[in-house]
């Protein structure tokens, strides 16, 4: 990374961000910060001096806003760095600016913000999503503006964009990076995330970010690191050169276009030509996991979006909120309609009737998932028990494979009309199931529920179709290393 490309990536901004709606905030200081980060004396050298970086609108920067996207955080600046943002800029990394999302994460698209979707720039000729909610995090990489960025994956937000733009999103084990200064969706899911085109920058900044922060509670502790280290991953023993793989049939759909079934199967030939073994299994509770994530995700939601009441956090509505019993509600107003319909559902599943039929069932089946992912694992799951009590080993897998997403990215218009016509009843079950925008992330909501490492690598060079590549809980460093022995 030079200086001047550094400063050719800062001087493209303004053009990619008038094509493709990038981001929610320049920072007009990058120019600024890359000069005085590159101008340090030796003794004050920072390793990525010349990196330039986007960073998603849900993670607090104290010299610029963030506001999720959302009418309701409009021009709002947290008063600290999230820790990942202190720890990059530590390393003289020059942030560009905040960019787009679906309001708050929600959504699959990246159309749901108050700035308006971002655009994706595989698709020059006709105006194209890039997939959500990291839209504008994938869009700057792909564009060529910054060497990465971080985005936020709760059920696929990092991996989705990534393969709709043909890039590497990689979605860590939960709890390695600290989510401190990240704006909550849903707590037990909100994982940040690296996307890039470098599998090198990937790694690089995976190492500055992991890291125990006593700031979150659910940050990995260094009990368990420890733990990760006693199972020597790194050992010669476990870098093998192949390597079995498993393919659940649960992430194999005949109602697959055929386009997208071919790059797949074109990659998994790849695989096997390189000596490595695939191993067809299945995981049973990996189809259940799309209404187990969505009664567990917008309950977490509804909680966390309590807050914003316009008197703790939110814009307040000046005039009408204390009116004819209205206390709130013109200024959650301002909330767009995917925020709301996660808002509403996720009540309605904490009700006393719903919590007991739905909520409760929906945690005990998020274990049972966890439990078969554990059996299928070489490698055990250092947080939960299973290592003793699991005898079914047969599979005994390194990394698992599916697709990120079951089709190409859409053009917008297709996609809004698609998530109007959402409730509409279909003779076609096959044909709703990929309408529907709920669907985008079936592939990969079964590793945000268990908290896994993936990864979303092109299928091809330059196709907009992702391939995940899984590991068992903690075993990044050799699902990254894999990665780029197979790229
Ligand atoms: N599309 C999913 C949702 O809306 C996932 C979003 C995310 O990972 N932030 O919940």
């Amino acid at each position: 990374m030079s200086y001047k490309s550094a400063i050719e990536k800062l001087k493209l901004i303004p053009q990619s961000q008038k094509k493709y709606n990038i981001f929610c905030y320049i920072n007009n200081d990058a120019t600024k910060s890359l000069k005085h980060n590159s101008s340090l004396s030796h003794l004050k050298y920072k390793p990525l001096q010349n990196v330039i970086c986007g960073i998603k609108d849900n993670i607090v920067t104290k010299d610029m806003p963030t506001t999720c996207a959302s009418e309701i955080l409009s021009g709002y600046v947290s008063p600290f760095d999230a820790t990942c943002v202190k720890l990059l800029r530590d390393q003289g990394v020059t942030i560009s600016g905040k960019t787009n999302l679906d309001e708050f994460g929600m959504g699959s698209g990246g159309v749901h913000s108050k700035i308006g979707p971002t655009l994706n720039p595989l698709y020059d000729d006709i105006p194209t999503i890039v997939g959500g909610s990291s839209s504008g995090s994938a869009a700057a990489v792909a564009a060529n503006i910054v060497d990465f960025s971080l985005g936020t994956d709760t059920g696929g937000s990092v991996r989705l964009p990534a393969a709709y733009t043909s890039i590497l999103g990689f979605k860590p084990s939960y709890g390695r990076i600290s989510r401190h200064g990240v704006i909550a969706y849903a707590q037990s899911f909100d994982t940040v995330g690296i996307l890039s085109k470098d599998i090198q920058m990937i790694k690089k900044i995976f190492n500055i970010l992991d890291k125990h922060d006593f700031k979150d509670p659910t940050s990995l502790d260094d009990d368990n690191r420890q733990k990760l280290i006693d199972l020597k991953l790194h050992n010669s023993e476990m870098q093998s050169h192949t390597y079995r793989i498993g393919l659940p049939i649960e992430f194999i759909n005949k109602a697959t276009p055929n386009n997208v079934s071919e790059l797949f199967n074109g990659f998994v030939e790849r695989l096997l030509s390189m000596g490595h073994e695939l191993v067809p299994l299945s995981i049973p509770s990996i189809k259940y996991s799309l209404p187990i994530y969505y009664t567990l995700v917008p309950s977490e939601a509804a909680s966390n979006l309590s807050r914003y009441d316009g008197i703790r956090f939110g814009t307040r509505d000046k005039d009408t909120d204390i009116e004819g019993n209205t206390l709130f509600a013109s200024t959650r107003n301002k909330f767009g309609t995917s925020v709301k319909e996660r808002v509403i559902l996720g009540n309605y599943n904490l009700c006393s009737d719903s919590y007991k039929n739905n909520y409760i069932k929906a945690q005990k089946m998020r274990v049972q998932l966890i439990d078969e992912f554990d059996s299928i694992f070489k490698l055990p799951n250092i947080l939960t028990q299973n290592a003793k009590n699991l005898q079914y080993k047969t599979h005994a897998v390194d990394f698992i494979i599916g697709l990120t997403s079951a089709k190409f990215p859409e053009p917008i218009h297709k996609f809004n009309k698609n998530i109007i016509n959402t409730n509409e009843e279909s003779n076609d079950d096959e044909a709703a199931l990929f309408a529907n925008e709920f669907m985008n992330d079936i592939y990969t909501i079964p590793m945000s529920l268990s908290g896994l490492p993936t990864i979303s690598i092109p299928t091809k060079d330059g196709a907009p179709v992702g391939v995940q590549v899984v590991g068992q809980y903690g075993d990044d460093e050799r699902l990254l290393t894999f990665t780029e022995s197979i790229l």
